[in-house]
């Protein structure tokens, strides 16, 4: 199948994706013990209609990346702090996680068969998503002992609205204080359908959260981690319980501090962005995350009010290609840890 010509996304923040490769590896956990991993074609699941998963939220994922070099060669970007992302979630979830030889034996496994770069369209880029889903099949929500470790991948394309802009969410909330904003969880998203769907409708591309708290300090975006550049420091909120540990976020980090540009993580809120904007010290808001990357973010919707973030987005556009080299393998002494080679199988 080939990807239309005229394919347009509908959730325009998102890269394009039309269907996962064929193949997916899982792996089972009975309560005491993994089984090996297997690889089978992307079918539906014979599970439990009342699984924990399905019922009460009783699931985690990641998401990460790799990138065709040539033909014999891909690279995945940052597997290590993907995997020990992926059980932080799972023990804030109470469930079970695969030990690092399964995760990656799946891993390489999905990667080198080359038929998913080409399938269901041919890329340079295949997104990978672990899952892990809790089985237990209960009528009140218990931990579950029985979990289903999978590990889906697609081919993506990079997809660039002409214009990205965020609208500030001042009613409903993404993350309390020791709840579960800091992990990789479907109970994480569930909550944000209703604005993000407002936004959508009314143009904008995703959600700007607020905290709980205060309904003043900046969080992040719906899926994705912010950067503000003011004057000639670059500020992100700091991490908590209430905010996702960007990996993108942590990169883009070491990549302008390679630069000798001071990168501060503090708190920042809504009315220091709009008096920086006031005073015009306000350069470039950008938001980071595996699917989009690093991008500039054009404006900023606050009630009626509209600031341009955009003023001179340079930074975010340097980081951006310097990125997405070091993801090709291109460049980046200091960054070299941060790729895993594997080994393409040709088809046969
Ligand atoms: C996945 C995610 C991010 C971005 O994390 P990356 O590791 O950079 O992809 C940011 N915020 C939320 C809520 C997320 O789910």
């Amino acid at each position: 199948m080939q990807l239309s010509q005229e394919y347009t996304p509908q959730h325009t923040t998102l890269p394009v994706f039309e269907n996962w490769s064929p193949t997916m590896a899982g792996a089972e956990y009975d309560g005491n013990t993994w089984s090996a991993v297997s690889f089978s074609p992307v079918a539906p699941l014979t599970i439990a209609p009342g699984a924990m998963a399905l019922q009460f939220g009783a699931s985690v994922f990641e998401g990460m990346k790799a990138r065709r070099a040539d033909v014999n060669e891909a690279y995945i970007f940052r597997g290590d702090e993907n995997y020990q992302r992926l059980c932080r979630s799972a023990r804030r979830l109470c469930l079970p996680y695969p030990d690092p030889v399964l995760f990656d034996a799946a891993l390489d496994g999905i990667v080198s068969n080359c038929a998913n770069w080409q399938s269901p369209f041919s890329s340079e880029w295949l997104y990978l998503r672990p899952l892990i889903y809790a089985m237990d099949d209960h009528l009140m929500p218990v931990t579950s002992r029985r979990a289903l470790f999978l590990l889906l991948a697609a081919p993506i394309r990079a997809y660039r609205p002409a214009t990205f802009s965020l609208r500030v969410e001042q009613h409903q909330h993404r993350a309390a204080p020791g709840g579960l904003g800091a992990a990789k969880t479907a109970a994480n998203y569930a909550h944000q359908f209703q604005a993000t769907q407002a936004a959508h409708s009314a143009g904008y591309q995703a959600v700007l959260w607020l905290s709980a708290l205060d309904n003043q300090t900046i969080e992040e975006a719906s899926t994705m981690n912010v950067f503000f550049v003011v004057g000639d420091t670059v500020i992100t909120p700091l991490l908590s319980d209430r905010v996702l540990a960007g990996i993108t976020r942590q990169s883009a980090i070491s990549l302008i501090r390679g630069r000798g540009i001071r990168v501060i993580e503090r708190n920042i809120t809504l009315e220091e962005v709009m008096q920086a904007s006031q005073q015009r010290k306000l350069r470039e808001l950008f938001v980071t995350s595996t699917a989009l990357g690093v991008r500039a973010v054009d404006y900023l919707q606050i009630g009626e009010r509209r600031i341009a973030t955009a003023n001179n987005p340079c930074l975010s556009a340097e980081i951006a290609v310097e990125l997405e080299n070091i993801q090709a393998g291109r460049c980046g002494s200091g960054t070299s840890g941060w790729l895993r080679p594997v080994a393409l199988h040709r088809e046969a």
